[in-house]
């Protein structure tokens, strides 16, 4: 367990809830650093799939991800960037390709145990607001505060569609919708660090806020804390 929780926020929730973007302006905000764990599941995935893996054989996919030194790096907006065996990954690790299948590799428990370990690493010192599925439950188990930010399928997919829109190869919102309601369903029901609110988080939902809103309300969360 992390020993962190003094200076690192956890942010979990669903896909699309809004945690990146809201994670990287309140990290802004407050002078912490910002970690976007989703992308090192991606770029797993991405090995995956340069190595020409079978996603129904496990061993493969373990295999890949094994393979690749996955580095985090911040960007000049203090967003994520990752680069596998020192190449920068990033632009590639949104594409639908990866939306499709990320959620088989997450769900492999040797995969995550390889980047919980990385993630702590980089807490080490605290000062962080991290994000993901699992940060408030499993990673910074002493985070404070933890937020759950959720919102309908509906708004999350509308709002992943209208992101991803002038990509080209991008599929229409149904099968935007679809392939969230998947990773939805298999994040929350895997065995292994299943989504789900810590006990102790605090749930925001954000259909019928703004960035800033979200921002503001998390900031003051964060200050109401006691440290
Ligand atoms: O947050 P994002 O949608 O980019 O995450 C991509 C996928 O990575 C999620 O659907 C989930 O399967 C996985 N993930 C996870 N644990 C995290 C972060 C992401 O399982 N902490």
């Amino acid at each position: 367990m992390s020993n962190h929780g003094a200076t690192a926020i956890a942010i979990d929730g669903p896909a699309a809830a809004g945690k990146t973007v809201v994670g990287t302006r309140l990290a802004k905000k407050m002078g912490y650093r910002f970690l976007d764990t989703g992308m090192m599941y991606r770029a797993a995935t991405v090995a995956a799939l340069d190595a020409g893996a079978d996603f129904n054989d496990l061993d493969q996919l373990t295999e890949a991800a094994e393979q690749i030194d996955i580095e985090a790096r911040a960007g000049s907006e203090g967003e994520t960037l990752i680069l596998v065996n020192g190449t920068d990954i990033t632009s590639r690790l949104r594409g639908h390709d990866v939306d499709s299948k990320v959620s088989v590799i997450s769900a492999i428990p040797r995969i995550r145990e390889i980047m919980v370990e990385a993630q702590r690493k980089l807490a080490a010192g605290g000062g962080i607001v991290m994000v993901g599925r699992d940060i408030g439950t499993v990673v910074l188990q002493d985070a404070a505060p933890k937020i759950y930010l959720t919102a309908t399928l509906e708004t999350r997919a509308g709002r992943r569609f209208t992101e991803m829109k002038d990509r080209p190869g991008q599929p229409p919102l149904d099968e935007v919708l679809e392939t969230m309601r998947w990773r939805d369903d298999i994040d929350s029901s895997r065995e292994a660090s299943p989504l789900r609110p810590a006990e102790d988080a605090v749930i925001v939902e954000t259909d019928n806020l703004s960035i800033d809103d979200v921002v503001c309300r998390i900031s003051e969360i964060a200050r109401s804390v006691k440290r």
